[in-house]
């Protein structure tokens, strides 16, 4: 198959020989992007250093080194401060590589022999680039590359350990768990799920999100105050998680249209309101009523669910997915039901959510197969039953 070389967009057949994946055209076009490519090879030919990961972001024109810990830590970032500083040093950085083309060995040499500080300042010199902004902030800002601090970075990475068993042991994990407990509990959790704990890690050692992580400063909607720091959000957080449990914070944090249908259910049956979304009611199986009444009952029994038997929806939801509600009632809950009732539920719970729902599938697959699914429901019956003259009357079996 031929591809375009990454570096000069030629046609080529070649590859890298380290992974087969990345196209070159001629060994100049790979030597010249092997300082980017080098941490994504799987043939490096040696160990990968901190440096090499700062060059490849800067020549990958990508701002990973803000989510990389170790990165941080070795060249100075976590101590930069503020916004414009963190910036400042991004821009000596990219001197260094790209305008005075120091190789990443070189200065992971200088970093681990206490002399990056000084080679970097010597090397500005040497360039005669030493009367720019850039080199101006590198003189007033020793302490960002002071030896002294060389303790400091084991103590940070505590510092995150800490706060994280200290989440961890907030939303409810065992005392006895350590870090690694953690890691391993924590594996099967969903991406929402993970950037919570994380959010909530934030707040035990920050006191909320900075803009220096946009992720969580984005999600958690501390965006939209114009003070950067949002006080009024930092109080908000600071007393919900007091409240609420902490898969009550996973759902809260969801955008509204990634939220399970479930808790659209539950809204609507508390509500006792008009007929929601028609998607609604295909997985609980409404889509089985004969008529407005079974519906109206169904709705009535699911709200006593929720209110006086106070059901996790969670669970309900995950019943549902396996077509398995009527037996979660009867086997898990062990509801009491009288014979005509429990024929009933028998009857219109029986769903079809696992033709519906792709195993595993999350909120937005599962909302996005529902929608598909009353699709072809609405188009079936628009042409065999509600012809043109009928009265329009609920009818949901589809079977
Ligand atoms: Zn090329
Ligand atoms: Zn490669």
């Amino acid at each position: 198959m031929t591809r375009s070389c990454v570096v000069c967009d030629t046609p080529t057949k070649k590859t890298c020989t380290g992974c087969s994946r990345q196209s070159y055209c001629s060994h100049q076009c790979q030597a010249q992007d092997w300082i980017r490519h080098i941490i994504e090879c799987d043939t490096p030919g040696r160990e990968i250093t901190t440096a090499d990961r700062l060059a490849a972001a800067i020549f990958g024109n990508n701002e990973d080194w803000c989510y990389n810990e170790e990165l941080n830590i070795d060249f100075g970032f976590w101590k930069a401060g503020s916004q414009t500083n963190t910036r400042m040093l991004g821009a000596v950085y990219i001197d260094l590589f790209r305008e005075m083309g120091v190789k990443p060995r070189t200065v992971h040499k200088w970093r681990i022999e206490g002399r990056l500080y000084a080679e970097m300042l010597a090397t500005y010199r040497k360039s005669g680039r030493d009367s720019g902004p850039n080199f101006d902030w590198l003189c007033e800002h020793p302490h960002v590359f002071d030896p002294k601090h060389q303790e400091i970075p084991e103590t940070m990475r505590d510092i995150s350990e800490r706060a994280k068993l200290e989440a961890w042991r907030f939303i409810g994990g065992p005392e006895s768990d350590t870090i690694q407990d953690l890691i391993k509990k924590s594996e099967s959790w969903s991406q929402n799920k993970i950037m919570c704990f994380h959010f909530y890690v934030n707040m035990f050692i920050a006191g909320g999100p900075f803009v220096v992580v946009p992720e969580f400063w984005l999600a958690f909607g501390y965006c939209v105050f114009p003070d950067e720091l949002a006080l009024p959000a930092r109080k908000l957080y600071k007393a919900l998680v007091t409240k609420c449990s902490f898969d009550e914070f996973v759902v809260l944090s969801q955008s509204p249209e990634l939220i399970a249908p479930i808790w659209y259910l539950k809204a609507w049956v508390l509500r006792q309101g008009d007929l929601p979304e028609p998607v609604i009611l295909i997985p609980y199986g409404f889509a089985n009523c004969r008529d407005r009444l079974e519906l109206n009952h169904l709705m009535r029994f699911y709200c006593k669910l929720f209110k006086d038997q106070e059901i996790s929806p969670l669970d309900l939801h995950s019943a549902a997915e396996n077509d398995g509600i009527f037996d979660y009632l009867i086997k898990t809950l062990r509801l009491k039901i009288g014979k005509p009732e429990r024929l009933f539920l028998e009857r219109v719970l029986k769903t079809h959510n696992r033709f519906i729902f792709p195993k595993n599938a999350d909120n937005e697959t599962q909302w996005q197969y529902l929608h598909l699914i009353i699709h072809v429901f609405f188009f079936h019956h628009l042409f065999t039953t509600y012809l043109p003259g009928a009265t329009l009357r609920l009818n949901l079996r589809w079977d």
